[in-house]
């Protein structure tokens, strides 16, 4: 398998989009699509999803345009792109909005994404993503940052400009890089207990990329400043859009020189586990992973197959039902 199908197995990677780039400076096309009853919008309030619980799993409400009474001016409508059968827009809602979209959808709520999208299709997932993504950008950009001028959005959502015509500064959406590594020595991986996580909770090591460094510079000093570990062999795997709040993950193994490992201000307790050993503690509650839909669990689930342990995420869910 290669880097790129690697990366579409993981969650919130919209794939399934054309985003139609050509499109988002044809104001024409733009109105034609959001006047099409087939068109679906993707609401975002307060950077929550419309979702719904459902037998089979959490699905995505969309709207169509008709559907969003007193269309928002300020915060126009967002093109996302199209399926091959719609075309879908990210559109902010207000607080009115909201209480009308709730009276017409009763079984719906908006939610955080990230909890609810554990057994939500994929396409939708990385639909929903991708909106939020966006929408966390525009809301977090509406000043320029060089005069404090107001920006305005441009490029259907995917361009700012600054409103001051001396200044007319663009802005373009924003996102985070940052590693995530699973560090293995032997037949063991290494996990560690952020200061920050619920009772029990062991992940892989992860930091935002600085500066000045390569994404592989950033594995060999995050896992150093982390967990005092010194590493031998840097691969990367994949990556996964992460918009929560903005960051692109970039996923890697490394091989540890030896197991010797400390702690630091935010690692307070590090565990080598082989596979045996990470069985057991999952069997017995000793531990708890990271949700599946994070690429440090896809990284800690594919060692785990490929060092004859079986299926990780059926192990795990075996225990949450
Ligand atoms: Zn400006």
């Amino acid at each position: 398998m290669d880097h790129l199908a690697r990366s579409r197995r993981n969650q919130f990677t919209a794939v399934r989009l054309d985003r139609v780039v050509e499109r988002r400076d044809d104001p024409h096309w733009v109105a034609g699509s959001l006047s099409n009853p087939h068109t679906r919008l993707v609401p975002l309030w307060h950077s929550r999803s419309l979702l719904e619980t459902a037998d089979e799993g959490t699905l995505a409400v969309y709207l169509s345009p008709s559907q969003l009474a007193e269309p928002n001016l300020i915060q126009p409508p967002t093109l996302l792109g199209q399926d091959g059968v719609r075309d879908y827009f990210a559109v902010s809602v207000t607080d009115t909005q909201k209480d009308k979209i709730l009276e017409d959808h009763p079984e719906a709520s908006f939610t955080d994404l990230r909890r609810a999208s554990l057994d939500m299709a994929a396409k939708h997932a990385g639909i929903l993503a991708y909106a939020k993504a966006l929408h966390y950008w525009q809301h977090r950009h509406t000043f320029c940052g060089v005069c404090g001028g107001s920006n305005l959005l441009r490029s259907a959502g995917h361009r700012m400009k600054c409103g001051n015509e001396e200044c007319a500064r663009e802005t373009f959406p924003r996102i985070d890089p940052a590693i995530i590594v699973l560090v293995v020595h032997g037949d063991a991986c290494l996990l560690g207990r952020n200061t920050r996580y619920p009772p029990r909770v062991f992940s892989t090591l992860a930091g935002f990329v600085e500066p000045g460094e390569s994404l592989e510079d950033a594995v060999v000093r995050e896992v150093y400043e982390e967990v005092q570990v010194r590493l031998s062999d840097i691969r990367y795997v994949s990556s996964q859009p992460w918009p929560f709040p903005a960051s692109a993950m970039c996923g890697f193994y490394a091989e540890a020189v030896d197991r010797s490992c400390g702690t630091s201000e935010e690692i307070e307790e590090t565990r080598w586990y082989t596979v045996e050993k990470l069985t057991h503690a999952v069997l017995n509650d000793e531990v708890v992973l990271s949700s599946p839909v994070s690429i440090s669990f896809r990284l800690l689930a594919d060692w785990f197959r490929k060092s004859g342990g079986g299926d990780l995420e059926a192990l795990v869910r075996s225990r949450r039902r």
